[in-house]
């Protein structure tokens, strides 16, 4: 499958399952042929359910568009700065999934409470300091806390999931939203127990 279309059915999937709302989230791939150096970006503010293959933007390791005409993600830094230094990282999705958020909102990190975090994970979801959006110090606030990580929130933004590939990196995102639902329910029914 091209890269367009894996990160084009990534997106679509994200939209339907909620894990975003509007045109927030952004999803990204590194180039089968040019690893280090091309990367495919969902495009910047654009409707998920109207998203077509010829939206998804190549971009360079510079983050410029290869055609001048499109507009990448305005978190490309963020995608760049992860691929920069984690090169067994090959996807990311960037969801603001609701439960999640809601964490990272409090600025509390999601302990590791169930069976799934470690493997999936790589354990607890910590949180990585605010910075605006789109800024390259949102960047590399985020780089020390995807060290041995697989995930983390993103104050009071969303979440920053990876994988080897777009299936490894989007299942993170559906796991962490789990997880930080799961908690909110067990803070409210008792107190959770956590595994570590
Ligand atoms: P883009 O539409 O530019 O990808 O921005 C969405 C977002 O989530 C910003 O953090
Ligand atoms: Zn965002």
């Amino acid at each position: 499958m091209s890269e367009r279309k894996i990160v084009l059915e990534a997106a679509q999937k994200l939209y339907r399952l909620k894990l975003v709302a509007g045109t927030s989230g952004n999803i990204s791939m590194r180039s089968l042929s040019q690893p280090d150096s091309r990367f495919f970006i969902t495009a910047s503010g654009m409707a998920y359910d109207t998203m077509g293959e010829e939206d998804i933007v190549e971009i360079d390791q510079a983050g410029a568009p290869l055609n001048p005409a499109q507009r990448p993600s305005s978190e490309w830094r963020m995608h760049l700065e992860i691929y920069r230094k984690y090169p067994q990282v090959n996807a990311i999705v960037h969801t603001h999934s609701p439960f999640a958020t809601g964490f990272a909102v409090c600025q509390e990190k999601i302990p590791l409470i169930l069976i799934e975090m470690k493997p999936f994970l790589g354990g607890d979801v910590p949180v990585a300091p605010f910075a605006p959006a789109g800024s390259q110090e949102l960047a590399d606030g985020l780089i020390p806390y995807l060290k041995d990580r697989n995930a983390c929130l993103l104050a009071n933004h969303g979440v920053v999931c990876c994988g080897k590939n777009m299936d490894d990196a989007f299942i993170v995102g559906e796991y962490v939203e789990d997880a930080a639902k799961i908690y909110y329910y067990a803070k409210t029914a008792g107190t959770p127990v956590i595994l570590e």
